[in-house]
């Protein structure tokens, strides 16, 4: 089965490869080998929230349980997520009429959910509540006759989940080249809001833009662009200073991982690159290297960064110290279909955080 996800497809079924040993040479380099591990990075409260909302999802009404889209967009969560049971929909018409389906943490539009409600089916909403606050953000704005340029990208589940849920007023701004061409009907009732993983800085440039077009646009009531987004890149902003190579791990549909590799390029980095495993990892990058940062997108377990360290230090990048820019211990309570068990008891699960360790991470 193909997903796709904006300008991505991603091929479902393919679990991780075994890690890689000693397949990467440890060749001297003048000044010695380091490596600079980025904090934050990895799960954010939402993707841990979605992850875990399916897992218990599986455990309480059994396989199949259908997703809509992918959970959160990192191929290994989600081939692990099918090989215990869930199924993966592009959309609600897939799905056998009466059956579970978890929508995923990008959120979904109005007519998603009346889609499912058509086919009787029983939806258990992982939306990010930080999703969800900039739904109910366009919703207000439709209400009181605004505009709203959607600073976003073509094709994003978020991106579609938001345009959703005020279809008739949101016009969406991709990037700075598209605000010579944004046509609004009245300029003095317009407000922007965003994408919650964009770059902050390519974000405020846009911003400025669109003020220098029209003065009295509105800015959202509060930031768009979420804790955990903002948490790494400023992160791996640090660590660039010092790295002349960057790996991110996370996967090639994921908004905030792609937006980690354009960071620590703007921000002193001589090179970066995604991986989703460490055996992506290529030996003609490390020539020469003298420090590696490295860093995870939001929806990246951390057991995948641990083995891109281990291949590195096969490759001689033993010494690791950390960069930590900030502490994360925010957690969202689960779809509320999800924080009973069966019997009616409260689940101890009942919160979903990023420091929860996985059981299939062991
Ligand atoms: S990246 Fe931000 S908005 Fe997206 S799931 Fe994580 S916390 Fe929520």
């Amino acid at each position: 089965m193909t997903i796709t996800n904006g300008n991505a497809a991603v091929h479902i079924g393919n679990l991780r490869p075994a890690p890689t040993r000693n397949r990467l040479k440890d060749t001297p380099v003048a000044g010695g080998k380091r490596v600079i591990l980025a904090a934050p990075r990895g799960y954010c409260a939402g993707v841990d929230r979605a992850v875990i909302a399916v897992e218990k999802a599986l455990d309480r009404f059994g396989s199949p349980v259908y997703v809509r889209k992918q959970i959160v967009h990192n191929i290994h969560v989600v081939s692990t997520l099918e090989q215990k049971g869930a199924i993966f929909v592009d959309d609600v018409e897939e799905v056998p009429e009466g059956s579970h389906i978890v929508f995923s943490a990008h959120g979904v539009s109005p007519a998603v959910v009346k889609g499912a409600a058509d086919r009787n089916l029983d939806a258990i909403d992982a939306t990010c509540p930080l999703v969800t606050k900039v739904h109910r953000e366009a919703m207000r704005f439709d209400r009181d006759d605004y505009e709203i340029l959607l600073i976003g990208h073509t094709g994003h589940e978020e991106v579609e989940g938001t345009m959703g849920h005020a279809p008739d007023r949101t016009t969406l701004v991709n990037s700075p080249a598209d605000v010579p061409n944004i046509v609004v009907k009245n300029p003095d009732k317009l407000v922007w809001l965003s994408q919650t993983t964009l770059s902050v800085d390519e974000t405020m440039l846009t911003v400025n833009l669109l003020r220098e077009r029209f003065p009295t646009l509105q800015d959202p009531p509060s930031d768009d662009i979420c804790y955990a987004t903002q948490n790494r890149q400023v992160a791996i902003k640090k660590v660039a200073e010092s790295a002349e190579l960057v790996i991110v791990v996370g996967s090639a549909n994921s908004s905030n991982t792609v937006r980690l590799v354009d960071v620590a390029l703007e921000n002193g980095a001589k090179a970066a690159y995604r991986v989703d495993y460490s055996s992506e990892i290529q030996q003609e990058w490390l020539d020469g290297i003298s420090t590696i940062g490295v860093t995870s997108g939001a929806s990246v377990p951390e057991v995948l960064v641990q083995e891109v360290l281990d291949e590195l230090a096969d490759a001689g990048y033993a010494d690791v110290s950390q960069v930590v820019t900030a502490e994360e211990d925010l957690m969202f309570s689960l779809p509320k279909e999800l924080r009973k068990d069966k019997d009616g008891n409260d689940d101890e699960r009942g919160l979903g955080g990023r420091v929860r360790k996985l059981d299939w991470q062991a």
